[in-house]
């Protein structure tokens, strides 16, 4: 894994920063290499996330404290990145998981009218990093993983009462989850609604809360699920489960996931779309005389006739035995070079051979040496 930069360096803050710091830090970079405004930009989008990635373990007392004491191997949770901000979440959904929710003043009203604390709201998506093996990744794989996520709590089932009674309605907003205050907010002192401190904004005070999930209606679950990954799929390629995000509120739906496919190198193959690509070493006789050679493919080696005087570093063709391509029939092509390597440590009998058979060749053997010497001589004018 590359190597990440320090946290709050990212985030340009300080190690003793405070939680509002840290608000104020990511939301003036979210807002500035937000993918929606920086569209032209690939590296925005990297930088987004790198912040995003900052915030989220900065913003959580306890991965902070752990963060803290061990570095990133203490966050790092087996390739597994909570989703949501940054996948195709808007600046507005942003702000508002950061901030609470308070309103944009002179930016309309229809933001913070859109967030009826009552409504169904969709769960978060979630992203699973997957390493393959080359072969994997080209023949496809079953490949049981296991994630940690929010879900509904199996107590409860989600009605966050100990006794499955409703909840009942929040007396300080009425259940509108927003309460007006005056506010210094990032634009300056304006009047806004705030998410409401009584019942955070869910509109719904829980007096006899579940035991389990203490009123929060989900538990971290682990689960295990089978993912079925293609034939030919690609590195940096993405597959999506459908509804295996976290829970949605309220009813809504739930979100998905992604896997995002990264794939090992092969210590002899190397992949180009679908067309696989490897070397192959060679004799100075097997290029002379002619040969039939090993070529490894991705299915095993196949023998191949080199024709006579083969050159070092001449490009072959295997039609079909490349990379199945992802979800239809047929296979991309396998090439090789040959490198021809020279042969070392020869004995005195042998070095007599080779001068022996060197003194037996003429310019008809060997015509790019020969068009060589006419061109320097025509440079030179020697002889
Ligand atoms: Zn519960
Ligand atoms: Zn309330």
């Amino acid at each position: 894994m590359a190597a990440k930069r320090d946290y709050y360096e990212v985030l340009g803050v300080d190690k003793d920063a405070d939680s509002a710091e840290i608000k104020k830090a990511f939301w003036k970079l979210a807002k500035k290499y937000h993918p929606d405004v920086n569209k032209d930009d690939p590296k925005a989008s990297e930088k987004f996330q790198e912040a995003n990635e900052a915030y989220e373990i900065l913003s959580d007392a306890e991965k902070r404290q752990r963060y803290d004491q061990y570095g990133h191997s203490g966050v790092d949770t087996s390739g597994f990145e909570g989703g949501g901000a940054g996948f195709g979440v808007d600046l507005e959904d942003l702000f508002n998981s950061i901030f609470g929710g308070f309103g944009f003043g002179g930016f309309g009203s229809g933001f913070t009218q859109s967030r009826r604390p009552s409504g169904p709201t969709r769960g978060a998506n979630l992203r699973y990093r997957m390493n393959l093996d080359f072969m994997e990744a080209a023949f496809g794989v079953e490949r049981k993983i296991k994630i940690r996520k929010d879900d509904v709590c199996p107590t409860c089932e989600g009605k966050r009462t100990a006794d499955g009674s409703e909840p009942s309605i929040c007396p300080n907003c009425n259940g509108s989850g927003q309460e007006q205050v005056q506010q210094q907010t990032i634009f300056g002192h304006m009047l806004t609604s705030r998410t409401c401190q009584r019942c955070q904004g869910s509109g719904q005070i829980i007096e006899n809360p579940c035991e389990t999930c203490k009123g929060v209606g989900t538990t971290m679950k682990d689960k295990t699920l089978l993912v079925t990954v293609p034939a030919g799929i690609n590195e940096g390629e993405m597959l999506t489960l459908r509804g295996e995000g976290e829970p949605g509120r309220n009813g809504g739906p739930y979100g998905d996931l992604y896997i995002q496919v990264y794939i090992r190198p092969h210590p002899v193959f190397t992949r180009e779309g679908n067309m696989t690509f490897c070397e192959v070493p060679i004799t100075y006789a097997e290029a002379a005389l002619g040969s039939e050679i090993e070529v490894p493919t991705i299915d095993g080696a196949v023998s191949y006739k080199l024709k006579e005087g083969t050159q070092p570093n001449d490009v072959f063709t295997i039609r079909g035995k490349g990379i199945p391509y992802l979800n239809r029939h047929g296979r991309g092509d396998h090439r090789f070079r040959v490198v021809l390597e020279v042969p070392r440590n020869l004995d005195a009998e042998q070095k007599e051979m080779l001068s022996k058979f060197e003194e037996s060749m003429t310019d008809t053997h060997y015509e790019k040496r020969k068009g060589f010497m006419e061109k320097i001589r025509n440079i030179f004018g020697s002889k």
